[in-house]
């Protein structure tokens, strides 16, 4: 039979990138997992996908009972689920207030990580009864986060702190938006919540891999400097942001190369390593890579996740 995947944030970007690439494959069924229903089946025209490989499903990241929601529907549908992609992201670099979620999250960490957080615990229980060969459960991750790297090191730097804003549910006014309990920072807060994507891969792999033989694993695709993730930044950023990696930093890769990148995370069988946070070199070859000292703290990653597990409602 075919693998069914399901792709969050599938309608643009690197998401709808590595939905065609799997979709083309004729190996998979993807399940694109939406906000905007109508951008996706759009989307998946636009791009080629053959009918036969694809169904759109409603998911908003930014309500947690959406995401039940989504848990309900997919089941309903019948289909075993083999692979989870968590790819969605919203990157809100300009603004000077935080927006906030359903439950009430700052959006970045809300969406990114918490969404994800419960989508990704709740569709455990449906990969680990899915008869399929080898089972995967991705987080999209990024350099951005890793402030071992270049890139990672451009202020504000992702720092999670002692947590104390999480603990507190992320919600001024009295109460901070940030993970870290400072000054609401939107370029911080995606870091952050990148950070968080990371840890909770390597939490997962520590608490799962072994019992279910999922295989859990993190990436970072390259610089894809042309996806809607830049939209809300200022507009000589979104001008000068491509051709700065494209011949500056050598960091730039196109949509189409990204999203083979991560189709290969999903069905390659020689990536089935668990925990692990893939890059690619210069000649697009996959290796290891080494994540930050923050963003592989064991004892960091336990503390987010039974955090998390609150916010969600999950402890
Ligand atoms: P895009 O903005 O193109 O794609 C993001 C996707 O997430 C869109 O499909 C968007 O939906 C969806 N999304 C946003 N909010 C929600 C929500 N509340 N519920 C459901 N879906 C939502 O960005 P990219 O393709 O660049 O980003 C994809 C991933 O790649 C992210 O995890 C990002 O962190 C990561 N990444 C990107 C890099 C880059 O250089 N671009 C580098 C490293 C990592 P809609 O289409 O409706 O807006």
């Amino acid at each position: 039979r075919k693998g069914n995947v399901v792709v969050t944030g599938a309608s643009s970007g690197l998401g709808l990138a590595t939905a065609k690439a799997l979709a083309e494959t004729g190996k998979w069924n993807v399940i694109m997992a939406c906000r905007d229903f109508l951008k996706a089946e759009k989307a998946a025209k636009a791009a080629g996908m053959p009918k036969d490989n694809y169904t759109v499903m409603h998911l908003n990241l930014a309500s947690l009972e959406s995401v039940r929601q989504f848990v309900k529907t997919f089941r309903y549908s019948g289909m075993p689920l083999d692979v989870l992609v968590c790819n969605a992201a919203v990157y809100l670099p300009t603004a000077s207030e935080p927006t906030y979620t359903a439950e009430g999250f700052e959006m970045s960490v809300g969406v990114n990580h918490l969404g994800h957080f419960l989508l990704a615990r709740e569709l455990l229980e449906d990969l680990k009864t899915s008869d399929y060969p080898s089972k995967r459960l991705i987080i999209v991750g990024s350099i951005t986060g890793n402030t071992n790297t270049l890139a990672g090191n451009v202020p504000p730097k992702a720092n999670l702190g002692d947590l104390r804003g999480l603990a507190g549910g992320l919600n001024g006014p009295n109460g901070s938006t940030m993970i870290d309990g400072g000054r609401f920072d939107g370029a911080k807060a995606y870091k952050d919540s990148k950070v968080c994507n990371m840890l909770m891969m390597q939490e997962f792999h520590r608490r799962y891999h072994e019992d279910t033989g999922i295989a859990f694993a993190s990436l970072y695709p390259g610089c894809i400097a042309t996806t809607g993730l830049f939209r809300e930044h200022i507009p000589l950023f979104r001008l000068l942001f491509p051709p700065f990696q494209k011949y500056i930093t050598k960091g730039f890769v196109s949509e189409d190369e990204a999203g083979k990148r991560l189709a290969q995370v999903v069905s390659d069988p020689s990536l089935t390593k668990s925990g692990v946070y893939w890059s690619w070199n210069k000649h697009s070859a996959s290796f290891e890579n080494q994540l930050s000292e923050e963003a592989s703290d064991p004892e960091k990653a336990r503390r987010v996740w039974e955090l998390s597990e609150k916010l969600v409602g999950l402890a």
